[in-house]
Order: structure tokens, then sequence, then C-alpha cells
């Protein structure tokens, strides 16, 4: 019998040349293939065991996606301007950890439009693509601006939401394969639309922060899923903390089960055991 345990992390999503996602789960030092297991029957365990993502402590409960209350409240990565980019604080020197914040969000970021469940408006480093929209179960995607720095890419990101959804519908996601959209049309669209908001910001820099890329293609992701749920229900492990379930699909950071989905967001920082009993050895190489 394989039995894997460890502290669960982000699942590592990779991308092939034909846009085919293949998903690794991680748990601690364990790292296991998922799409062999797909159409297996997986059993998992969830005791309650939770550590800090951040400082690795033992705790009762995680907030934020898996840190520990002093984490949230002294880490810069915890601040409200990682989710509002436009919120950054850094050049009024009173970020959380300006080294930490010299390293993540003083470089170029880049300003995208993505359809996980219909056009969206985002942003990413550039080390984080293509995994921010495997992250997000996006079909297509295409970053459309290069800009100076996280701070901008929130300011500009502000612009488009006046415009665009800036959320994924996540049960739409894992309802299916969304309408395609042309996303080229849609940008060239907006950018037009937005040119005299945008070379307003520009005229508040004394250095050029917005670049258009002009040359960047539409990259398409298709996901490992065998079947996907008519309606979404969430997996949940019994009061022994078990879950017996055949994996019917990954997307996002969702595991689709026959018995519920499964938002390993959710559940980061937490002990979980992985038990393959019975399923053939060769299927796992
Ligand atoms: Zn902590």
């Amino acid at each position: 019998m394989r039995q894997y345990v460890g502290l669960l992390e982000k699942m590592r999503g990779q991308l092939d040349e034909q846009g085919q996602v293949s998903y690794r789960l991680i748990l601690g030092k364990e790292e296991i293939e998922l799409n062999p297991l797909l159409g297996k029957q997986l059993s998992l365990q969830c005791e309650g065991v939770i550590h800090c993502v951040a400082c690795k402590r033992l705790i009762k409960k995680s907030f934020q996606q898996g840190y520990c209350f002093p984490c949230t409240q002294t880490l810069a990565q915890c601040d409200i301007c990682i989710v509002r980019p436009e919120l950054c604080h850094h050049r009024h020197g009173t970020c959380r950890e300006p080294a930490w914040g010299e390293t993540h969000c003083m470089q170029s970021h880049y300003v995208y439009l993505a359809n996980a469940s219909g056009l969206k408006v985002g942003i990413t480093k550039g080390s984080n693509m293509p995994y921010r929209w495997i992250d997000q179960g996006a079909a297509e995607a295409l970053p459309i601006l290069e800009v100076k720095n996280r701070y901008v890419s929130g300011l500009v990101e502000v612009l488009f939401k006046k415009k665009v959804a800036d959320k994924t519908n996540w049960r739409k996601m894992l309802q299916g394969k969304p309408d395609s959209i042309d996303l080229i049309a849609m940008r060239d669209q907006l950018l037009s639309q937005l040119s005299v908001e945008l070379d307003a910001l520009q005229a508040q820099f004394s250095e050029k922060i917005v670049n258009f890329m002009s040359e960047a293609k539409v990259l398409r992701f298709h996901y490992p899923v065998l079947e996907y749920p008519i309606t979404i229900k969430k997996a949940d492990f019994n009061d022994q903390g078990i879950l017996n379930a055949r994996l019917l699909g990954i997307k996002g950071q969702y595991l689709i089960f026959d018995q519920g989905v499964m938002n390993v967001r959710n559940l980061l920082g937490h002990q979980i055991s992985l038990s393959l009993e019975g399923i053939e050895l060769e299927t796992l190489e």
C-alpha cells in the first residue's frame, strides 16, 4: 500500500506544448502525480493537524488560507495590498517588510485578460505565468500590458475593473469549459475605451510605466477532467476525518470527486494523508 503524509501545499500545475495541464499534489516533501490517478478511488485523511504555512508552528485554526493569526498581522504577504495592489504603501516607508516588498513587488508585473468563467482582468508577476492562470482554471489567457511594478499593476487594474470583472465564478468554472472569447479583440476594444485614462495615469509618472505587449499570444489550457459535476457541492471528510472518493478531475486548485469538490486552498497547512491502496502500481509510474 502506498501512503503519503505531509502538510498540504498548493497543487503544482504544469503546461505542456499542447496546452494540456498536469498536476502534482504536494504533501510536505512528497509530490504525487495526480493525472494518472484520474478515475481512481482515493482515500484521504485529515485529522485537523494544522501548521502555519509561513512560520510552520502548530495552530488550532488557520487564517487567510493557511497562516497563523500573528503571521496575518506581520507579514507583507498577508497585507491588504497583496489583494489590492493599488493600495501598495511601500513608497511611504510603511511596508511591513520593505526588503520582501523590494523583491516581490518592485519588479515588472503583467496585466492580463483571462477566461475561466467569462472575461476577467487580473495581474501577475512574470514568474507566476502561466501558473496564475492554471490556479484559476482559466481556459484562455492573454497578457496585455507589462507595467513597472505591482503598485502600477493595481492602478491599471482599477481602470480595467470599470469595464471587466476581476473575479472568477468558481462554480461555473467547475461546471465545464467556458465559451471561447476572442481575447485579442477584447484587448483592442478595452485599450481603445481606456486610452484617455491610461494616458492620464502615465502622465502622473516621470518614467514610462506601461508597455503594450503587442506580440503576446493567447495561451490555451486543457484540464484533466473526466466528468464535470452538474451541481456543485463540497466534498467533506467524515467524522473520522476520512474521505473515500473517486477522482473525476482537477481544475484550478480544485479536486473534483464523485462525492463533491475540494478546494485545496482551504486546506493549506493541514496534515493530509493520501492512501492509494488497491491502485495498480504501473499506472503510477
Ligand atoms: Zn505563522
